[in-house]
């Protein structure tokens, strides 16, 4: 461990990369190969991807309000062609021709699955509302010989690497990863939810939740009882990690658990809630930790509304982060935001249900009810 681990962190930075911290931390110690502990030897430190996402930050801002224009897809993917050059080599455009790379149609394919997920369910125009266009980097690298380990939005683009091909795959590959980390975007636009401790988690929730509500949707999978509720579960490459992901809003706390990756730390109770530092091994107060809280609460509130999760509780969970919600708010304050937009925007039987949700995970109690 380096002391450049622990640098200060910048909370309007709302970056977020697919692998968290401890993740990597236990790999780049239990890893047997020796790719893979190479590839991960850098990851979180100062390196040229902070230095990457810290600049972007500077230009961040918060949606400005007015009508949404009528949605347009402009997509444009980078070739960094193994480097760290975002920029090198611009490869497709919106409309262009195919080519045959598969991370470079992959993050061009699934972008636009994102955007029209949005766009058609949410009437949003991608992810500003005003027509962003969606730039992909790809090929990311940040050593000769092995590929980078991770993918990440620098606050105004995405950026993949290939993966070390030992244990994890191109990080293009998962659908739910590309939707959860330009949903990062949109909550950057939107509530701007700051990026440590319970905001920081609700700020991972809701990348999850729109993440795998967008693969749902693309998949009509529709039925929140037998739907598919894990993220990024085609990242590890070998075959006994085939039924793992990253993590299961279905079962929190499930995801993985194996001698390489370690075991999935994320808790589905408030009992359960764990107080880390907010430094970057901290994973900045557990976000990608605690958010299995509310990634329950919105499993169970789905199940328990019965229709497909992106039109009821997609919509309420929407709304609450475009509308309801502010860059301070806590795990509580987002239990009473959705259950006051259900009963808002659609009933009372509805609110009853989001209220239930968020109580058998612990955010609220009896005492705490707002619906009767
Ligand atoms: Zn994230």
């Amino acid at each position: 461990m380096t002391s450049t681990l622990h640098h200060s962190h910048d909370s309007s930075c709302a970056c977020c990369f697919a692998l968290p911290p401890y993740l990597t931390e236990h790999l780049r110690r239990h890893a047997r190969n020796r790719r893979v502990r190479e590839s991960l030897a850098r990851m979180h430190e100062d390196s040229q991807q902070q230095r990457i996402v810290r600049r972007a930050a500077l230009s961040m801002r918060r949606r400005a309000p007015g009508a949404t224009p009528e949605p347009k897809l402009d997509r444009r993917i980078y070739d960094c062609e193994k480097t760290t050059d975002l920029l090198k080599r611009l490869v497709r455009k919106e409309g262009g021709r195919r080519t045959q790379d598969a991370a470079i149609s992959e993050a061009y394919d699934y972008s636009g699955m994102v955007f029209r997920f949005f766009e058609t369910v949410y009437r949003r125009a991608s992810i500003d509302n005003e027509n962003l266009p969606l730039v992909s980097s790809a090929h990311y690298q940040e050593q000769e010989d092995v590929g980078y380990d991770n993918a990440f939005w620098t606050g105004r683009q995405m950026v993949y690497g290939d993966g070390d091909g030992v244990l994890f795959n191109r990080f293009t590959i998962a659908r739910d990863v590309v939707g959860h980390e330009l949903t990062h975007g949109v909550t950057q636009y939107e509530a701007a939810l700051k990026y440590e401790r319970q905001s920081g988690a609700l700020n991972e929730h809701f990348s999850d939740v729109f993440g795998v509500l967008a693969r749902q949707w693309a998949d009509k999978d529709g039925d929140p009882k037998a739907a598919d509720w894990t993220v990024g579960n085609k990242l590890f490459k070998p075959t006994r990690l085939r039924k793992m992901s990253l993590r299961n809003m279905k079962a929190p706390g499930t995801a993985y658990d194996d001698p390489e990756l370690g075991r999935d730390p994320q808790p589905a109770h408030m009992k359960d809630y764990k107080e880390l530092p907010n430094t970057d091994l901290g994973d900045w107060g557990g976000v990608h930790v605690n958010s299995g809280i509310p990634n329950h609460a919105f499993y169970r509130a789905a199940v328990s509304i019965g229709r497909p999760a992106w039109e009821v509780a997609g919509k309420i969970w929407y709304i609450a982060l475009c509308d309801r919600l502010r860059d301070n708010a806590n795990f509580a304050k987002c239990a009473y935001e959705t259950i006051s937009v259900a009963r808002d925007f659609y009933d009372g039987a509805t609110a009853h249900k989001v209220q239930t949700a968020w109580m058998e995970v612990g955010v609220l109690t009896a005492q705490q009810r707002l619906v009767a």
